[in-house]
């Protein structure tokens, strides 16, 4: 009930698209009769979380942040919200997100943008964003209107806005978390997981989202580790590796501070600190912003006004007529960028410039991450390469925006488990994140140093 009542106090920072607090209500009452009837609590028993509104809900407005799906409510829940449901847990409402989950700042949300619970210290109020795209879940959490929420990383989604919000977040290796159900962005990269204040919450949602689903061609059929028993946050013995390609020029003093409180850390930790090299990481960018936007532009060709939500048809129009029109009123232009990016690196003429030269980039990227586990277990970095900006600050320049995906895209386009962990505050006062980065399902090593 507290939480219900916060939910609905919050309204201000935009952070819901959806509440549904009946649903959080009957989890909470079917744990209190499992109390009474004096049977084993579930693991999450009674919890009530956020939902990215990218995950399909049986019956509940299913958006993806978009016009497109206004109104839209699935007859099936993913495979990740049905775990969660079956671990005891339930949901306070669908979290805005950016439309389809493309952005880093939640700006491009057809609700618009949700408003950061952080303020800049010393007289400037100006509102700042929640990262992206998963920012209505870092802002709930920040704010304390839920004690967890999922979301979805396809090259950096949890990991920033985590790190723009002082919480934490981790991303598991590809494969872990069922993407059906997942309103798809580029498949080959996108995962779920868990967003929590801290890392041993993160550890709790993560066990009870993760597991082999049949319906997931990529779902890895491996067993699910006890992560949350397992955590130790003792480094000895282990190797931390600091990528000296990610000292970035211009990276802000800082950011370079707070790495090196970090390095510290993992230090007094027991952890020996190794430099390693990641030498195609100034290729990463490029290569994701041609593959997600490729993967993209195929994935949401099914949104043609016949299968799902909106339809524009004008009288005595033709179909192609009708595809158009939808189309165009129903994708923001973050959206249609992506489409028009990725249909011209797939064309016929340039799909071997840019597509297929991506795709050999990126097993270089993977093949850097193998040749610097060699040297150490896990990597530590900065998640973003600022502190959270004003809302509208980056907006108008998709290229500046891009940037700020500069520290997390790389592990993403590997494949590997990361995870961002609120490190400290800036001199503004705004909370700054650092990143591990584990190896092929490490979690239970990503978790850890994350203590
Ligand atoms: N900011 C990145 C993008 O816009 C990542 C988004 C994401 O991880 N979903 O593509």
């Amino acid at each position: 009930d507290a939480f219900i009542v916060k939910v609905s106090k919050a309204k201000a920072l935009n952070a819901f698209i959806v509440e549904t607090p009946e649903h959080a209500l009957a989890a909470a009452a079917a744990a209190d009769e499992a109390l009474a009837r004096g049977e084993a609590l579930k693991p999450l028993a009674g919890v009530p979380i956020g939902m990215k509104d990218l995950f399909a809900t049986k019956g509940v407005q299913t958006t993806a942040a978009s016009h497109m799906l206004e109104g839209f409510k699935p007859v099936y829940e993913s495979t990740v919200s049905q775990k969660l449901w079956d671990a005891g847990a339930g949901m306070l409402g669908k979290l805005n997100l950016d439309q389809f989950a493309m952005g880093s700042s939640n700006e491009t949300s057809y609700f618009g943008n949700v408003i950061s619970p952080w303020r800049r210290g010393g007289g400037d109020n100006a509102p700042l964003a929640p990262g992206g795209s998963s920012g209505g879940s870092s802002a709930a959490i920040s704010a304390r209107l839920v004690p967890g929420a999922t979301g979805t990383d396809t090259g950096g989604s949890i990991r920033q806005p985590a790190a723009f919000t002082g919480i934490s977040g981790i991303k598991p290796t590809y494969g872990r978390c069922s993407r059906w159900g997942v309103v798809a962005f580029a498949s080959s990269l996108d995962q779920a997981g868990p967003m929590a204040r801290d890392v041993k919450d993160c550890a709790i949602l993560l066990e009870n989202m993760v597991g082999f689903d049949p319906k997931d061609s990529t779902s890895l059929n491996l067993p699910v580790p006890k992560w949350e028993e397992l955590l130790s946050g003792d480094l000895k013995g282990k190797k931390i590796g600091i990528p000296k390609e990610y000292r970035l020029d211009g990276t802000p003093e800082e950011i370079l501070k707070l790495w090196d409180q970090g390095i510290a850390w993992v230090k007094d930790a027991g952890a020996e600190v190794v430099e390693v090299s990641l030498p195609h990481t100034k290729y990463a960018l490029p290569t994701y912003y041609i593959i997600a936007p490729a993967e993209a532009s195929s994935n949401l060709a099914r949104y043609d006004g016949v299968r799902y939500g909106l339809r524009e048809l004008a009288d005595g129009q033709n179909l192609q007529e009708m595809y158009a029109a939808t189309r165009a009123a129903g994708f923001g232009p973050e959206v249609q960028r992506r489409i028009l990016i990725g249909t011209y690196v797939l064309s016929a003429g340039f799909y071997d410039a840019y597509f297929t030269q991506a795709s050999k980039v990126r097993t270089l990227i993977a093949q850097d991450f193998e040749n610097a586990f060699t040297l150490c277990d896990l990597l530590l970095t900065p998640t973003a390469p600022s502190a959270a900006f004003a809302l509208g600050e980056k907006s108008a320049d998709p290229l500046a925006m891009y940037l700020n995906d500069v520290f997390t895209v790389p592990a993403s386009l590997a494949g590997l488990p990361a995870m961002s962990v609120p490190a400290g505050l800036d001199s503004a006062g705004l909370p700054l994140g650092l990143q591990i980065i584990g190896k092929p399902l490490d979690e239970q090593g990503v978790l850890g140093a994350g203590l």
